[in-house]
């Protein structure tokens, strides 16, 4: 149930309108957030009376709820649920306390804290790309960049709107006492400072585009898509401002036999069917180069080799992945005559059945293994 707006102002019914903007000036200083600071509850008995008075101070308005109360603003319009936001009603206050407050708002008002703005160059983002490889090893990458600088000849004088301060103050007697005004300074756009001569090559800002290399220490581990900030390599901004950053986007190669889930790698291995039945040594790629790694006599396609560590350092310091080798069997698809014959033999043999033991996990064992 909403408060009626003659209870919220404390006036009767048939007030007149001089009583109800008394009534509401009395309101309006008493619960006035400069006075009330980080007080929730006269922030909202000010937001209150504002919407009261908004409404009993507008002759249609107030017949309007006079006839059918809060259900006159109701689905549209009016003041439903939202209410008034601050803007509103300082806007209102010219209305009220005699043009005092026009615009600009209150100091330390909304978040208080300084108004003084750092004029900052705009940020430069750039992608650069990485084998595998430097992923794993973390490397130091020099990018070409074309950045905008502070034209030599360029030279700056105070703003002469706002003296160097960057934003324009203004001070005025009302009837709260003296209200101090900050607005930014629409001269130099709150840097302080305006461009006095420029060379010719210089844009409007004084700026121009230099073309420079920038060295970039790129951690191991780093993620396809990751964003490094390198401070400072921006463009620069006009006058006594900071120069703006550069992002560098990661974009990860793909690797030809090498592929990475988080920081574990996968490598595919073919097995020929006599080195499965045999036994071997193979050479396999890793990403700090070639390891050669022994197949047992007897090993069965689908087995997972887990080579610890050999995976892709943790990006937070924790540890390395593994590097996990699937074998293959690779079944021949075509066989000459004496190949056939030696087959055909062999499938007679008992020996060669499949008699799987406890120790050859399924294929969903293994998995689960993967990833514990
Ligand atoms: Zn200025």
């Amino acid at each position: 149930m909403k408060e009626d707006y003659y209870d919220i102002l404390g006036v009767s019914k048939g007030a007149s309108d001089a009583e109800i903007k008394k009534a509401y000036r009395k309101m309006a200083l008493k619960y006035h957030p400069d006075k009330n600071p980080d007080d929730k509850e006269a922030e909202e008995k000010f937001k209150k009376a504002a919407e009261a008075y908004e409404v009993l101070s507008n002759p249609d308005k107030k017949a309007r709820y006079d006839q059918f109360g809060h259900q006159a603003f109701e689905g549209g319009g009016g003041f439903g649920g939202g209410g008034m936001n601050m803007d509103d009603i300082f806007s209102q206050f010219g209305d009220i306390f005699g043009g005092a407050f026009g615009g600009g708002g209150f100091s330390g008002f909304g978040g208080g804290g300084s108004r003084q703005r750092m004029v900052k160059g705009s940020n430069l983002r750039i992608r650069v790309k990485l084998s595998l490889e430097e992923v794993a090893n973390g490397v130091e990458k020099k990018i070409k960049v074309k950045r905008k600088i502070q034209a030599p000849g360029t030279t700056y004088k105070t703003c002469t709107t706002c003296n160097g301060a960057g934003q324009v103050m203004r001070v005025t007697n009302t009837i709260l006492g003296r209200m101090q005004t900050a607005t930014t300074c629409q001269t130099c756009g709150g840097a302080g400072q305006i461009i006095d001569k420029k060379p010719s090559d210089a844009d409007a800002q004084g700026l121009k585009v230099s073309e420079e290399t920038v060295s970039v220490k790129i951690p191991a581990g780093v993620v396809d898509g990751m964003q490094l900030k390198v401070t400072g390599k921006g463009n620069d901004a006009p006058g006594n401002g900071i120069a703006g950053d550069l992002l560098v986007v990661i974009s990860e190669e793909e690797h030809p036999t090498l592929k990475r889930e988080g920081d574990n790698l996968h490598y595919d291995m073919y097995v020929s069917l006599p080195d499965a039945v045999l036994g071997t040594s193979k050479e396999i790629d890793t990403v700090t180069g070639k390891v050669r790694i022994k197949i047992d006599a007897g090993v069965q396609s689908g087995k997972i080799l887990r080579l610890r560590g050999k995976g892709i350092p943790s990006i937070n310091g924790y540890g390395k992945g593994d590097l996990l080798v699937h074998v293959n069997v690779w079944t021949p698809k075509t066989l000459n005559k004496k190949q056939k014959e030696f087959f055909e033999n062999m499938r007679d043999d008992e020996h060669f059945e499949p008699k799987p033991e406890s120790s050859d996990k399924s294929f969903f064992e293994k998995v689960k293994d993967m990833f514990s």
